[in-house]
């Protein structure tokens, strides 16, 4: 068992906040990622957990016990760095088993527990060379050998994946999400990616200067974004945010204008929440948008991206706005091609004046 509490955990640097008060259960088991922009402060609120920063207030639990005073050696949490800090004069095995021979645990079951990891991380070949004889993955992944050969009930990881190129990183999301089944361990990790987020977590905590603004599921999030911070955020290429105007709202739904008078887009099952002449803005997935004859936005193609399975066409609004449509496969639209383009208002967002999501 392994569960983490944060209540009200506050961080002070001197008089500047870093974290304003979080509340947030983490489960057994659970696949937990922090993510937000530079500077949210996700790495203090990990090092609050793992012990390596003080809690300025509020309180921190592990299976229920408070440990706001205790050592980061005695929480039984691991951290894997975003730098590695392998030992560039031992061999992996030395680096793997450090932790272990500083604990005192005789040889036999060093090397017994050294060895185990390194099958689940596929480094058996690797035991007898130095770091400098690896490549970054592999010593990622010795890093994080050295973290599970301590049998820790929780993993906690500082951006782990940052150093590595786009290829590894990818193979290395896969490899974690495996690891994480495989060790049936509670995971908390930290990333700026969203991508990495999306793919890893059981639950994301989004952060922004040092509150949460949303906790969900990576579809949670994607489908139903409680903000336009969660919205521009969450999603790759970016959620399309356009300023609109409520021009009629019924039971059937809302329909809005980009324009006054221009075309209307109509999103059904939100016209409870909103009246009629309210300024909102609408939010459209790329893949929610699509070219279509008798689309009620109209544009020009300024570029297009083909990138094999998909296409995305980034298009000038008339009313001086853009967009990008995400098309599946090839497309044969060309830049510098009028367009039109109709919404699936079923997919559509909106959120009122102050940037949260009308309810659905
Ligand atoms: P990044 O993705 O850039 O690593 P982050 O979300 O992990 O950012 P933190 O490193 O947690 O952000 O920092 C949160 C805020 O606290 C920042 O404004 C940072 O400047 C500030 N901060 C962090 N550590 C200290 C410190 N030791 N002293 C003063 N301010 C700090």
């Amino acid at each position: 068992m392994a569960t983490l509490t944060l209540r009200n955990v506050r961080k002070s640097f001197g008089g500047f906040e870093a974290i304003k008060g979080i509340d947030l259960d983490v489960a057994d088991r659970e696949f937990v990622v922090f993510v937000g922009p530079s500077g949210c402060g996700k790495s203090t609120l990990l090092r609050m957990i793992a012990g390596l920063e003080e809690i300025t207030d509020g309180e921190l639990a592990i299976d229920g016990k408070r440990v706001n005073e205790t050592g980061p050696a005695d929480r039984g949490l691991a951290m894997v760095f975003q730098s590695y800090a392998l030992y560039p004069h031992m061999t992996v095995r030395q680096n793997m088993g450090f932790a272990l021979r500083m604990a005192g645990v005789p040889r036999a079951e060093r090397d017994r527990k050294v060895a185990e990891a390194a099958r689940i991380l596929q480094l058996e070949t690797y035991l007898d060379r130095r770091p400098k004889e690896l490549s970054g993955g592999q010593r990622q992944r010795v890093a994080i050998g050295r973290a599970i050969v301590r049998n820790p009930k929780v993993f906690l990881f500082d951006e782990p994946l940052s150093n590595l190129d786009a290829a590894l990183r990818g193979q290395m999301r896969v490899e974690l999400t495996k690891l994480h089944e495989d060790l049936n361990a509670t995971m908390v990790y930290v990333t700026h990616d969203q991508v990495e987020a999306m793919t890893l977590a059981d639950k994301i905590v989004v952060l922004q200067a040092g509150r949460v603004e949303q906790v969900g599921s990576p579809l949670e999030l994607y489908h139903h974004p409680a903000n336009l911070f969660v919205a521009g955020f969450i999603g790759s290429p970016r959620m399309n945010l356009l300023p609109a105007t409520v021009a009629e709202a019924n039971g059937a739904g809302l329909a809005l204008e980009l324009e006054p008078g221009g075309p209307r887009i109509t999103v059904p099952s939100q016209g409870g929440a909103a009246a009629a002449g309210q300024q909102v803005t609408l939010g459209i997935r790329p893949e929610a948008l699509r070219p279509a004859a008798d689309g009620p936005l109209y544009g020009e193609v300024r570029l297009v991206e083909r990138l094999g399975g998909l296409t995305l066409l980034h298009v000038a609004l008339a009313g001086g706005k853009a967009v990008v449509v995400q098309i599946e496969g090839s497309d044969p639209t060309r830049a510098h091609q009028p367009v039109r383009l109709a919404a699936d208002g079923a997919a559509c967002h909106v959120f009122d004046a102050g940037g949260r999501a009308l309810p659905a």
